[in-house]
């Protein structure tokens, strides 16, 4: 589903992608862990374009990421991402938020879109919350309704940056849970993450990177229980 072969990246001197080499197979989930810096956000911001990558290729579904246009606008759909943050619109309520993109950009009906988004808030366990805005949900309910609100557009894959790094400890369980719960649907992801117990039980395979580079690559036991790298050793010694 994801293919990355060659992907350089800079921010001005600062080389912060290094050949990095990717695949993530339809259903597959592949969670990718690492120091702070290390480059796995803008790794991510490559995959759907919100960062142009300065070398490399990137397909998905086959298809090289296109740089603007219609074309970019689909991968976008075709691509949904969740962010520490939720980057919900504050002044719609969570029902609307839902709705948006699909009649926007898939030119989806505001009945259809609105029968979808009911379902997608059932799913995720907030279909109580829709009538209100963001701001008046927990962080752990804003957060399920950023991930109602990516699968609206019937993505083929997902990506997640830290979506549980700015939540309260007790609300953190109850993303893991949807998280876990679109895997055993079999949704493709890509999970930035620093909960290595979802690793462990949700991942087909974890990525650490290091210094904007793929260091070390595995089945989720193996990588955890026997690090093949010192630095992969280091990291898991700090954050276990
Ligand atoms: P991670 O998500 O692993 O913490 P990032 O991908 O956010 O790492 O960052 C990798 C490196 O790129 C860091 O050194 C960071 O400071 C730098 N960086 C990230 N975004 C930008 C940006 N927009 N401009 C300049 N430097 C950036
Ligand atoms: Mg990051």
């Amino acid at each position: 589903m994801i293919r990355v072969r060659g992907l350089n990246k800079w921010f001005g001197e600062h080389h912060v992608l290094h050949d990095v080499d990717l695949d993530v197979a339809r259903g597959e989930v592949v969670v990718v862990i690492g120091p702070s810096g290390s480059g796995k956000s803008t790794l991510c911001r490559c995959l759907n374009r919100l960062e142009a990558a300065d070398s490399g290729e990137i397909l998905v579904d086959g298809v090289p990421v296109p740089a603007e246009g219609r074309a970019l606008a689909r991968l976008r759909a075709d691509v949904g991402m969740v962010f520490q943050n939720f980057n919900l619109f504050q002044h719609k309520t969570v029902l609307e938020n839902v709705m948006l993109a699909p009649m926007k950009v898939r030119g989806v009906s505001r009945a259809e879109a609105e029968r979808t988004a009911h379902e997608l808030l059932a799913r995720v366990g907030i279909a109580e919350q829709a009538g209100k805005q963001p701001a008046r949900l927990s962080g752990g309910q804003q957060q399920r309704a950023a991930i109602a609100r990516a699968l609206a557009m019937r993505p083929k894959a997902m990506l997640f940056d830290e979506p549980t790094s700015a939540l309260d400890p007790e609300m953190v369980g109850e993303v893991l849970d949807v998280m876990t719960g679109l895997a055993a649907d079999g949704m493709t992801m890509v999970v930035v993450t620093h909960e290595m117990g979802f690793a462990r039980r949700a991942a087909d395979r974890v990525v650490f990177m290091d210094g904007g580079r793929i260091v070390e690559t595995g089945e989720p036991n193996a990588f955890f229980d026997s690090p093949r790298t010192d630095r992969a050793r280091d990291f898991l010694a700090k954050v276990l």
